[in-house]
């Protein structure tokens, strides 16, 4: 999903804040002043250049009549409006393909993701140089019994076709440097899952600790259709394991075939069948394994396609030593000191 609308990072002609959080905001009239009143005074307090991108995902409440009211008396949020609802994850992509910080953190509206945590992530990226810091959920007390049993489902699954630098429980309250932002915009997604594209990266990473907290007000905007969604983006970007399914079924159903075809034989030949029913029975098993053999077949070929139609890079070069002693990746050292 490249936005190609997005401004250039264009250090020449404007102002470069140090850090830009992005907020995807989806009618959340109850909680977005709530949320402006904590996050505020932490971004202020931490002495460096910010932008807050909120992205306002269409919505039909009185969020957007609330956001410009608070950009009046806080000239660093930034407004980017959908023209209607498209979804956590793209809005998302719209704020990290706008943002301009040399770190760009990312955080709901609804202050379940303490804003606290963001000078902690700051000072751990810049301490050890990380690229990626985590914020890892260490307890979900305070989501219900199915939520934190899907959720638990969803990781386990995901760091199976990720791999295990997937952090267990991130969600998408982290903090990017420039470099895997622009790496992560040199993707072309259609349909990025970031929790699953930043670990991909491989990139350094560290990770901050906090405890979920309770929606601040409203309601949840994730109902079972988007987690659903999510589950199926996430699965079938990184895996083509489902269009196998069809392979495995026919090879199974192939053996099935060959155990019935000789029980069917010894069956006719004992005379204990239907006339017309053993030669039936063994076309219809054996064309039902031939045909899901053959869809199989199909999917493999379809997974590679997609596979090549994704066309991500693949590498992400870290270092190079033609390059001197700047770092690779197109990274800047910030040289605005905290
Ligand atoms: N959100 C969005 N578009 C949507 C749904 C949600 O931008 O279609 C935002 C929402 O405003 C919030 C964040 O994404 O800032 C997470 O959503 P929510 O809190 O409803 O999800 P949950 O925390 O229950 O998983
Ligand atoms: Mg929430």
């Amino acid at each position: 999903m490249h936005d190609a609308a997005a401004p250039a990072r264009d250090e020449a002609t404007q102002p470069v804040p140090v850090l830009s959080v992005v907020i995807p905001i989806y009618n959340e009239q109850e909680a977005l002043p709530l949320t402006v009143a904590r996050l505020r005074p932490i971004l202020d307090g931490m002495g460096v250049s910010y932008e807050v991108v909120g992205i306002d995902d269409g919505s039909t409440d009185a969020t957007p009549v609330i956001m410009q009211k608070i950009r009046q008396e806080w000239p660093e949020l930034r407004i980017v409006r959908f023209a209607r609802n498209s979804g956590h994850q793209a809005a998302l992509t719209a704020g990290i393909h706008r943002a301009l910080g040399d770190y760009v953190v990312s955080i709901d509206a609804d202050l379940q993701d303490p804003p606290e945590k963001i000078t902690e992530m700051y000072a751990l990226a810049r301490e050890k140089d990380l690229d990626i810091v985590y914020g890892v959920r260490g307890d979900r007390g305070t989501d219900t019994f199915f939520k934190r049993r899907t959720a638990g489902a969803y990781y386990w699954l995901m760091r199976k076709l990720v791999g295990k630098n997937m952090p267990n429980q991130a969600g998408d309250f982290r903090l990017l440097s420039r470099a895997a932002v622009d790496a992560l915009k040199s993707l072309p997604e259609h349909q990025p899952v970031y929790r699953l594209l930043v670990p991909w990266l491989g990139f350094s990473s560290g990770e901050v600790v906090y405890v979920r907290e309770e929606r601040v007000a409203g309601s949840t905007h994730y109902p079972l259709s988007k987690m659903v969604r999510l589950a199926l983006d996430s699965i079938t970007n990184f895996s083509a394991g489902p269009l196998r399914l069809a392979t495995y079924l026919g090879l199974m159903s192939f053996l099935i075939c060959f155990g019935l075809g000789i029980y069917t034989t010894v069956q006719y030949a004992l005379g204990a069948t239907v006339p017309g029913w053993a030669s039936l029975f063994i076309g219809m098993v054996f064309l039902g394994g031939v045909q899901l053999v053959c869809v199989g077949l199909l999917g493999e070929y379809i997974g590679r396609i997609y596979s090549a139609v994704q066309a991500r890079p693949a590498y992400f070069v870290g270092y190079d030593s033609a390059d001197g002693d700047v770092p690779a990746r197109g990274e800047r050292i910030p040289e605005h000191a905290a």
